[in-house]
């Protein structure tokens, strides 16, 4: 039996991890469920999973679940906070983590898997976005292994060979084709972007997923820390990396070779593939998608990116290059903007401008250590925040 950890298992990801464990009860058992503040959601799970333990992030909301809890005579132990979120990370008797926390939140309890030595699922972007080279360093001194969820990483980790995943010259790679869907605004016309509301934002053509992704997924911002991540997870450069738009959102990935060979991964667009792909790996088991039918796609388009109407991806790809806590400013400021734009207090298309503002702001350094990044994401949320308010009067 492996012992699985869902550090966000009452969101989108978390879901999908759940439903793929259910189909191989012989194989894994979910020992910890963590969540925000979502108690009856992880009280739900909680009965029909029984986990030894259950963590919310917030304290009052852990206090509501173990009374409920107690009160169905479980004998789940309820913990709190970061501190508990930690903790479950590196349990003993934990072998996999499921690292689906949305956000910089994230950070922590990922990285004390990763520090634990164990099997890391990583579909939490934004913690290597934030802190790619420690986690990656800490990753390889703790020997943990790190496999992607994110579709297209995942993608590209099943196109490279198995024995040269961080040397690209070894490989014969020539570089990364990442697609994209190009989200729901890929033809809308620019001149009314300022007036979309969240609930447009969120309505995403092919993957249901939670508000923050779909909304970066809107902007594009979505590609542009996947292309940070790439970097990261293959030890490739940003302009080794191509962004490729593919409304069909089929092909989730490619890896060209020096000799001409491209590789594609594909399949129907759903996040238990990834997740089974992660958690089996080397092996395979099923995870409940639908078969691909290649009769029934009638076609699949490639596009360039348009970095006009969506400069999130421009700035991205700054951030890439500049290195340092570059990345994590653009995290931050990112994040801060959704929020506000989530929340009905910023037009869409100020949340470029926010991010924009804020990496002109501040400078980067060297991430020398996870207290730096961490220091420079404070700032960075505090700088976003105090632009907002000029944004927000355009309303
Ligand atoms: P979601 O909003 O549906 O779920 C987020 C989860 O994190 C919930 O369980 C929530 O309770 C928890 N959480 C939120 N804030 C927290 C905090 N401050 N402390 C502790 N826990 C907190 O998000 P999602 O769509 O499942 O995405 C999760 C992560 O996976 C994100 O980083 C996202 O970029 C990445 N991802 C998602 C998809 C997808 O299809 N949904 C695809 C690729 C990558
Ligand atoms: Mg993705």
């Amino acid at each position: 039996m492996i012992a699985v950890t869902i550090l966000g298992a009452t969101g989108t990801i978390g879901v999908n991890t759940l439903d793929v464990l259910a189909r191989h009860p012989q194989l894994y058992r979910p020992l910890a469920l963590t969540a925000n503040q979502d108690v009856d959601g992880l009280f739900g799970q909680c009965c029909q999973w029984h986990p030894d333990y259950a963590v919310m992030a917030d304290a009052d909301a852990a206090e509501r679940l173990r009374q409920k809890l107690a009160a169905e005579g479980s004998s789940t132990t309820v913990l709190a906070g970061v501190d508990g979120l930690t903790r479950v990370a590196a349990l003993p008797e934990v072998d996999c983590v499921m690292a689906a926390i949305v956000g910089a939140a994230g950070l922590l309890p990922t990285l004390a898997a990763v520090r634990a030595g164990k099997r890391v699922l990583l579909a939490n972007k934004e913690a290597l976005v934030m802190s790619g080279e420690l986690l990656i360093a800490a990753a390889e001194k703790h020997q943990a292994v790190l496999l992607p969820i994110d579709s297209e990483h995942n993608a590209i980790f099943q196109c490279l060979p198995d024995e040269q995943r961080h040397d690209m010259g070894a490989a014969g790679m020539r570089r990364v084709l990442l697609t994209s869907s190009g989200g729901p605004f890929r033809t809308f016309p620019p001149e009314q972007l300022a007036n979309v509301t969240p609930e447009q934002a969120c309505a995403h053509p092919n993957w249901v997923m939670g508000r923050k992704i779909s909304v970066d997924s809107a902007t594009m911002m979505n590609k542009g820390l996947e292309v940070i991540e790439a970097c990261h997870l293959f030890a490739i450069t940003a302009e080794q990396i191509e962004v490729v738009v593919h409304p069909q959102s089929v092909i989730h990935s490619m890896v060209e070779y020096i000799d001409g060979s491209v590789l594609a991964q594909m399949a129907t667009p759903d996040m238990r593939v990834p997740i089974a792909h992660a958690l089996a790996w080397p092996e395979r088991i099923t995870s409940g998608a639908d078969n691909l039918d290649v009769f029934a796609l009638a076609q699949l388009t490639f596009e360039k990116a348009d970095e006009q109407r969506f400069p999130c991806l421009r700035l991205a790809y700054s951030a890439a290059r500049e290195g340092g806590t570059a990345p994590a400013i653009l995290n931050a400021a990112n994040e801060v903007a959704v929020a506000a734009f989530l929340a009905g207090s910023l037009p869409f298309t100020a949340i470029a401008d926010v991010v924009e503002m804020t990496t002109q702001q501040l400078s980067s350094e060297a991430a020398v250590d996870i207290e730096t990044v961490i220091a420079a994401d404070l700032q960075a949320r505090r700088t976003a925040e105090s632009i907002l308010p000029a944004l927000a009067r355009q309303l």
